[in-house]
């Protein structure tokens, strides 16, 4: 009989399930806290349910990570692991640790549809959407790995940022158990503030998060006209920027923050051109939507044919925003030693063979000990998330 795995449920889903094994409401809720919030997967561990509630489980159901490839640390703390999703796809995490908070980019898909052209991951193309289960199971792995390497007994992760491969809200009905599972305080009960989703601009899922589940939104804007956009992120051809815009003021009424995130990819001489500035600032005018810019040093991988801006370019774009009274930082690279910065994280879907391969050698020489530095702490940085 195939069992299931617990991590696919949010709290409302696991009731649900624990009414149909003839259980009350509440153990569910019990069950909740160990799986997350102790990060225990053996019910015989669980020692306040009632032993008849732990046989049926044992025989019904299982708490079930994802399988680790690779796990890498950075010089700067920054760790990425990369999770086997099954059929030669990997999909990765990573753990970005600063002196007030501790951030988990998470992803969502393997592979992702949208094809942007600055994106690596955009270049594997897309694979498949990851369940509720994988998606959650990223942060309940890194939480409670870190817990124990970092010998903490209080929460790790107090951000998460749904930043790794995929576009989220391509995989909406996935998506939005995990977001609760996060936000739930019988599980992570992180910050509506502190979860944010990243996403290329899927206008319809925008309004629909806002009602089912607001959370931080950060949007991939990269142009400030349509031309441009339409070449850098294909979706745009569906969704232009004048509807994307208004889309995010409809969110800005539901969500946890007064302001929208614009993410803006500096690519050396295609958009972070003095005009470029100047029409982000009327373009944002014109619209009136409350915002923040976020300018992300583009990490180049050779398929893309693009260069990173230089960072002198890079400050007189964020000083022109600035200026013009918008909020604006500029994104530290964070990992990028170990190809864990924005845009590197291909999972090795871009070769299943290879993927594949070092699948079958990791279950050939049957589960090495990951060894592990302690990690460091950073000095002020000020990535902006
Ligand atoms: N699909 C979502 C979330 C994942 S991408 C989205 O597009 O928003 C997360 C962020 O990394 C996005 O802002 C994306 O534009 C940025 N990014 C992608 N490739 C990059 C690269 N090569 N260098 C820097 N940032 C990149
Ligand atoms: Fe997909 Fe985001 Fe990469 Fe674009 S930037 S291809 S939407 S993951």
């Amino acid at each position: 009989m195939t069992t299931a795995n617990l991590l696919e449920f949010d709290l409302e889903g696991l009731a649900a399930f624990c009414e149909k094994l003839g259980e009350k409401k509440f153990r569910a809720t019990q069950l909740f806290r160990w799986i997350h919030q102790r990060g225990a997967s053996d019910f015989t561990q669980m020692t306040d349910l009632a032993k008849s509630l732990r046989e049926k489980l044992a025989t019904t159901a299982r708490v079930e990570a994802l399988p680790v490839l690779t796990q890498h640390e950075s010089k700067d703390g920054t760790i990425k692991w990369l999770f086997d999703v099954g059929d030669g796809n990997a999909v990765e995490a990573v753990f970005i640790p600063e002196d007030d908070r501790g951030t988990l980019c998470v992803s969502s898909q393997a592979g992702c549809a949208v094809g942007c052209r600055f994106c690596s991951t955009g270049h594997q193309g897309f694979s498949r959407n990851l369940s509720t289960g994988e998606i959650v199971a990223q942060l309940w792995f890194a939480e409670h790995f870190l817990r124990k390497h970092l010998k903490r007994t209080e929460r790790v992760i107090s951000n998460v940022v749904m930043m790794g491969m995929g576009e989220p809200l391509q995989n909406y009905s996935a998506l939005v158990p995990a977001l609760r599972t996060m936000l739930d305080d019988n599980a992570y009960g992180l910050s509506r503030r502190r979860v944010t989703v990243s996403t290329s601009g899927v206008v319809p899922m925008i309004d629909r998060l806002g009602t089912d589940c607001a959370v931080a939104m950060a949007v991939s804007l990269h142009a400030p006209n349509d031309a441009l956009r339409d070449d850098l992120v294909p979706l745009n051809r569906k969704y232009p920027i004048a509807e994307l815009l208004e889309a995010c003021k409809r969110y800005l009424v539901h969500a946890p923050r007064d302001f929208i995130t614009f993410e803006y990819c500096m690519l050396d001489g295609v958009n972070d051109q003095p005009e470029h500035a100047k029409q982000l600032i009327e373009l944002v005018r014109t619209h009136g939507v409350s915002c923040k810019f976020n300018l992300i040093p583009f990490n180049p991988f050779p398929a893309s044919g693009l260069l990173r801006s230089p960072q002198p370019r890079v400050l007189a774009f964020a000083k022109a925003l600035s200026e013009a009274g918008l909020v604006t930082t500029v994104r530290k690279t964070r990992g990028d030693d170990i190809d864990a910065a924005c845009g590197q994280l291909a999972g090795d879907v871009k070769d299943r063979t290879r993927a594949a391969e070092r699948m079958a050698q990791r279950r050939a020489s049957s589960e090495r000990p990951i060894v592990l530095h302690p990690v460091r702490k950073t000095s002020t940085v000020s990535q902006e998330h």
